[in-house]
């Protein structure tokens, strides 16, 4: 197979975009999905400080290094979650990768904010997935808003989008289904959130890290069992082989057609949110669920 673009041979196949590319040519398709991504949603500029969620897997660190080479001014931010067997893995290959890159990282330990997941997982009884999702974009809200950063942006690749889409769909949660955007806009002490991968699928942004020598953390979450949908995952995976583009339709469609109704729905239903009477954060109860969680862990067994 030739290169779409340059004609040299390819080594990635994109039947999606029914196109192959060479390596330079897949980096350069790679960037203009991230510049296209980054312009229709206004995500951001050169003017912005940006600060890029890195948990050291492949998606948050191609992401970066993308910005990095776009000529962003980016920070990294690790949240080392205190997990046994995994976190201090994850945290070195994210210290390495910066230092490798030239590029500021910010590290928050949870062992040392008193919410070790490990603990966390002891203490509290509720899924701990859900409980460590809470955790992280607690971290990731506090440090953009605490240290001036104007964007905040995470790794989620199309096919996070399309699964979340997809899960949301099913149970008709009209509530996650308003607010599910690739741009979410500063509100109520919440900083601006953005996936610039929103249009690359896990495949490319792998093959991306292939091609330019990224090395991600592999370890596995020893929580991580049930984490996953794999019929689901397995279900979209089926749909996009056999008609290609599926996933990327299916996506830009919910967010111009569909959306607006439910944003409109979600406005009638609105419920009010004021600062946590504890740390400030955006929550509808007087403590939020942080400091709540602080106080159960901290508490005598
Ligand atoms: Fe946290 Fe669950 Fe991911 Fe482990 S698998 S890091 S507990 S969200
Ligand atoms: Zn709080």
């Amino acid at each position: 197979m030739k290169c779409s673009r340059c004609k040299s041979l390819a080594q990635v196949a994109l039947p999606s975009h029914h196109a192959g590319f060479c390596p330079d040519c897949f980096n350069l398709f790679f960037s203009r999905q991230v510049e296209r991504a980054i312009r229709h949603f206004r995500m951001f500029t050169h003017k912005d400080k940006v600060l890029v969620a890195l948990s050291g897997g492949k998606d948050s660190l191609a992401l970066f290094r993308e910005l990095h080479m776009q000529g962003y001014d980016v920070t990294g931010l690790h949240i080392d979650l205190s997990i046994p067997n995994s976190s201090s893995h994850s945290r070195a290959v994210v210290e390495q990768f910066c230092e490798g890159l030239g590029a500021p990282l910010r590290v928050v330990n949870m062992a040392d904010e008193g919410l070790p997941i490990s603990e966390v997982k002891r203490k509290i009884n509720r899924p701990v997935c859900s409980v460590c999702g809470k955790v992280k974009r607690y971290y990731f809200n506090k440090v953009a808003l605490d240290e001036g950063f104007t964007a905040l942006c995470t790794g989620h690749n199309l096919d996070d989008e399309v699964g979340r889409l997809f899960s949301n769909t099913l149970r008709w949660d009209v509530s996650y289904l308003s607010d599910q955007s690739p741009a979410l806009p500063a509100e109520g002490g919440f900083a601006p959130k953005y996936r610039p991968l929103y249009r690359l699928s896990e495949f490319e942004t792998a093959a991306y890290c292939f091609l330019n020598g990224i090395e991600h953390s592999t370890a596995i979450c020893p929580y991580s069992a049930g984490a996953s949908f794999p019929v689901r995952k397995e279900l979209l995976n089926t749909l996009e082989e056999n008609s290609p583009g599926s996933k990327l339709q299916f996506y830009e469609g919910f967010l111009k057609t569909a959306k607006p109704l439910f944003e409109a729905a979600e406005e009638r239903d609105g419920y009010a949110v004021s600062p946590c009477t504890g740390c400030g954060y955006p929550t509808s109860a007087g403590l939020c669920n942080i400091c709540r969680m602080k106080e159960q862990v901290a508490a005598e067994d």
